[in-house]
């Protein structure tokens, strides 16, 4: 390194303890050159700045696919399946019943809901989804539906965003997870096939309705795919931006593209090449408050050192994972090795809700919860069932109408 970048790099860095906001060029500068150890040290200083009490939170909850049947056709996804598909499912109302009494069993408190783009669920199977959860459960929590969903649903049911999002917050949508924002690259969309699903202009103004209509959300970012370093920060930056407008985002959460299975193919980032994003993000990312490690996709290992480049949160136990699996993927923690995790770490952990309130101390230590030793999936392999309540709701596709019509 040279001494003038060396010097230029100090300069970043006493400018990120002295608390000033990173220019995109500064954090390209820092994240191309910065040596590891002094990201991880900067990003590190910056968690304890804003979590001063040493506390690493987590969540009990359950990640459920409802339906793995997509017409987006991401060429990143080894989860979906297109319509008509034999290895096609749409989970039944009475089938995400018995999850949700798992994961209340365990101490759960939310599910994040999440699905392909089917064209033969319409908005009122949404609906009527959300109300008749929140009529057996009133407390229990539905983070659901990734802002690309959304976009379907107004598409499918023509009907503008901000009026789906209040007719599911009316039927008990309580808040939005991330998903989906991939890179929030035009450019990066485009190559990925996601263009089609939300353009970036569209995922974010979802999260601006949202956050308009009185719910928090979360932010993710996939990176690894065909991005450069640049994008990479223009994401970060696009979120900052939306942040500083509305303040709705509760939390950031960074993963690898995870190719096994995938069209697109190629090789996954090395777990520096995540330590190092994690630790920009954290850097640059100054008005939010929290920072997921992502050991779903880089293991408890390396989640585990998250807790030193940035993170100040494990995450959620999660109980059940469907797209990470389907990509080759398959990190299994339950909370009591998440703890053991964030203790061996020097942090006290803590359970919390999805606004990141604290629930408590971990509950394994309060009653006896079963050790889970392996994620749940969305259904036992080979069942192919179809949810008796579906034929009440129209399909649009011809697969779709043809089978509607043989089951009434
Ligand atoms: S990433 Fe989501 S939208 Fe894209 S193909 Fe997979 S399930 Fe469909």
């Amino acid at each position: 390194m040279t001494t003038e970048l060396s010097q230029e790099i100090g300069r970043i860095a006493a400018d990120v303890r002295a608390g000033r906001r990173l220019s995109a060029s500064d954090a390209l500068t820092l994240y191309r050159h910065a040596p590891t150890p002094l990201l991880g040290t900067l990003a590190d200083e910056v968690r304890a700045r804003k979590h001063p009490e040493g506390v690493v939170t987590y969540i009990i909850d359950r990640n459920v696919n409802y339906t793995n049947v997509c017409v987006a056709k991401c060429n990143f996804c080894a989860f979906y399946r297109p319509v008509g598909s034999p290895d096609g499912y749409v989970l039944g109302f009475e089938e995400l019943f018995r999850k949700i009494d798992e994961t209340i069993a365990v101490g759960g408190v939310q599910l994040l809901l999440q699905g392909g783009h089917n064209p033969d669920l319409p908005l009122a199977w949404y609906e009527d989804l959300f109300k008749a959860v929140k009529e057996r459960y009133p407390t229990f929590k539905l983070h659901a539906l990734s802002p690309p969903e959304v976009i379907h649903l107004s598409r499918l049911s023509q009907l503008p965003v901000p009026e789906v999002l209040d007719r599911l917050i009316a039927a008990g949508l309580d808040s939005v997870p991330g998903g989906g924002a991939e890179i929030l690259v035009d450019r990066v969309r485009k190559l990925l096939h996601c263009y089609g699903k939300a353009t970036s202009d569209e995922w974010l103004d979802v999260m601006r309705h949202a956050h308009r209509a009185g719910l928090r959300t979360t932010a993710t970012m996939m990176y690894g795919t065909v991005e450069t370093d640049e994008e990479r920060l223009e994401h970060l930056l696009r979120l900052r931006d939306l942040q500083d407008e509305t303040g709705g985002f509760t939390a950031f959460i960074t993963w690898s593209y995870q190719p096994e299975h995938t069209e697109l193919a190629g090789q996954e980032a090395t777990g520096v090449d995540y330590l190092r994003t994690l630790a920009i993000a954290r850097v640059v990312l100054d008005n939010f408050d929290n920072l997921q490690a992502s050991w779903v996709t880089q293991g408890g290992k390396v989640g585990q050192l998250s807790l030193a480049y940035g993170a100040n949160d494990m995450g959620s136990v999660m109980i059940e994972e469907n797209v990470v699996r389907a990509a080759g993927a398959s990190y299994c923690m339950d909370e009591v090795e998440i703890v053991r995790n964030v203790e061996n770490a020097g942090f006290e952990a803590r359970r919390r809700n999805m606004h990141y309130e604290i629930l408590g101390a971990p509950i394994f230590r309060e009653r006896n919860v079963p050790r889970m030793l392996e994620l749940s999936t969305a259904r036992e392999a080979g069942d192919a069932s179809v949810p008796a309540e579906l034929r009440l709701y129209p399909a649009r596709s011809q697969q779709g109408k043809a089978t509607r019509e043989q089951s009434n």
